[in-house]
Parts: C-alpha cells; structure tokens; sequence
C-alpha cells in the first residue's frame, strides 16, 4: 500500500485546479469531508461517492469553530499520512488538506446558522456546533463546487442540517447520506471510539443495543414517553455516567415526536457520555 498516489492540495487555488483538469475531461465530482482519523465508516463513503462520481474528493479538516470550549480540539486525533493511505485504498483521488488560516483568514467574520434543525439534540447539548459545521460546510461546498457529496447517517442531526442549508441556499449540489458502520457488537465507528478505555469499550455497545431494542418496541406500537424513560434507564444501568438525550424524531426535519405512538417515519437518536468519551448513535424507527 502505498499514499505515494493520492495527491494532496492545501488551498483553494490547487484544489480548483485539480478540479478544473477532471471537468475538462468530462468528469463529475464527489465529495467527502471528514475530520481525519479515518475508519471504515469514512472508508464506505468515499466507495459510496466513487459509485456516484468519476472522481472523488476527500477532505481533511479538523475544524476550530465546530468545538466548544473544553471539548477535544487540541487533542482529537491527527494521522495524515495513514489518513492518505486509506484514502487510496478506498478509490480517492485528491485529498484536500487545508490550514485554519487557509479556512478562515484573519478577518473572516461570515457564520452559516440553520434554523429550527439545529437546534434540539446536540444542538441543545453543544452550543454553537451546527454553526461550525454549517459554516465550513457551506465554505467547503462553495470553493470548488463538486456534483455529489456524501455524509454519513452516524451524524444523522448533521445530515439533516446540510440538506437544509443545501436547499435553502441553492447549492448546486446532491447531498448523500451513508448508512452507518458499526463494529460486531453494534458500537457506531467513531474516531472518538479511541478514547474509551478497555473497561468501558463493552459497555460502549450498550447505547446500540438500547436504540435497537427502543426502536422494536416503537415498531411495536409502545408509547414514546416509556420507550425513551426505559432506553435511559438501560443506558444508566450499563454504566453511562450522563445521557444527553435518547428522543423519538421525524425522520425528516426532526420535529419531537410522542408522548404517544409512533404513526409516521421516525429515528431515535441518543447521546451519552462515558468516562470522558462522548457517543452518539441513531436508528430508524
Ligand atoms: P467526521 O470525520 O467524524 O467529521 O466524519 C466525517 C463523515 O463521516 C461524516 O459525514 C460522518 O457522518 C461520517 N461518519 C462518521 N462515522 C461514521 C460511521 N460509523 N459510518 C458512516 N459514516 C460515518
């Protein structure tokens, strides 16, 4: 295996170069922007964007203005020449590696903030997030403008915030979303998933297991309230020293659902802390 292959570019002016060359041939552009610390949940949608575009795209960008303050930008994991690696394996074709001051250069003073989408779930338990991430996306999608880009059901709130911003500011862009990969015992793949010790790692797969059974009992006809109250209280007895939210969704637009039955397309979605990792994962109801 070799990353000799996989081009990398770090600002916008090569980055449209690059693009402009494959245009010139006839080819459509994928996207897929990651924070690095790739697994093979990042791995399947670069496959996912190689089967909808001639060429693919991967970003790398650890972004500032998407962490709070005392959250893990400092220490969030950082492995660019066994990023680039896998990155070649999985069919991408340029990296796109960019500097905070390529990102955001002094003065820059623009903020994308999508409304009503962003704001319950982590929304609520991370102040300002969806801002960041909103922001950089749009930049992102902006400075070179590729045909497809794709984002994984593991964010599943996020998915939702980009297909809104998507549509609401025009972006001449189809958005796809991935399904999750999961280890064997179901835990969501997560770069994060590095910081659970060999205690916790087990327990770690309960937050899996506690949205599987809550979203049979949904399926079921099981009221909202009870069925959120028992995947809390699951989730605390495993070991999960604070839940941030389990909550009954719509699928689209993630109005709150309950306190009743479910009667039309729903997720649940929770987040919960152990020892210092914070997990999220989500199902279709
Ligand atoms: P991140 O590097 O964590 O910002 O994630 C980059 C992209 O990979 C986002 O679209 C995530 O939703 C997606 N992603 C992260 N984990 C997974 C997973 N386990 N399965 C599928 N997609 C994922």
């Amino acid at each position: 295996m070799s990353d000799a292959s996989l081009p990398i570019v770090r600002t916008v002016a090569d980055l449209r170069a690059r693009v402009a060359a494959w245009r010139a041939s006839g080819q459509g552009v994928g996207f897929v922007p990651t924070m690095g610390a790739l697994h093979e949940g990042h791995l399947s949608l670069v496959r996912l964007a190689k089967q909808n575009a001639g060429r693919v795209v991967a970003s790398i960008f650890v972004n500032p203005t998407q962490f709070g303050p005392g959250e893990d930008f400092d220490t969030y994991p950082r492995d660019e020449a066994r990023d680039a690696a896998l990155l070649a394996s999985a069919g991408c074709d340029l990296l796109y590696a960019p500097t905070v001051a390529q990102m955001y250069p002094p003065g820059a003073s623009t903020t994308v903030t999508v409304a009503g989408v962003s704001e319950p779930l982590d929304g609520a338990a991370r102040p300002g997030h969806f801002a960041g991430v909103a922001t950089v996306v749009t930049k992102l999608l902006s400075q070179y403008g590729p045909d497809v880009a794709v984002f994984g059901e593991k964010d599943y709130q996020q998915l939702q915030v980009i297909r809104r911003l998507v549509r609401d500011l025009d972006l001449p862009v189809a958005v796809l979303g991935g399904p999750t990969a999961r280890d064997e015992d179901g835990l969501a793949l997560s770069s994060r998933n590095a910081y659970l010790t060999a205690q916790e790692r087990p327990v770690a797969g309960e937050l899996n297991r506690a949205l599987a059974v809550a979203a049979e009992a949904l399926r079921a006809g099981q009221a909202v309230a009870a069925v959120e109250t028992d995947a809390k209280q699951r989730l605390r007895a495993a070991g999960f020293q604070r839940i941030d939210y389990v909550e009954v969704r719509a699928a689209e637009g993630l109005a709150r659902l309950g306190p009743g039955p479910v009667t039309s397309p729903a997720r649940i979605l929770a987040a919960a802390i152990l020892g210092k990792t914070r997990l999220i994962d989500n199902l279709a109801v």
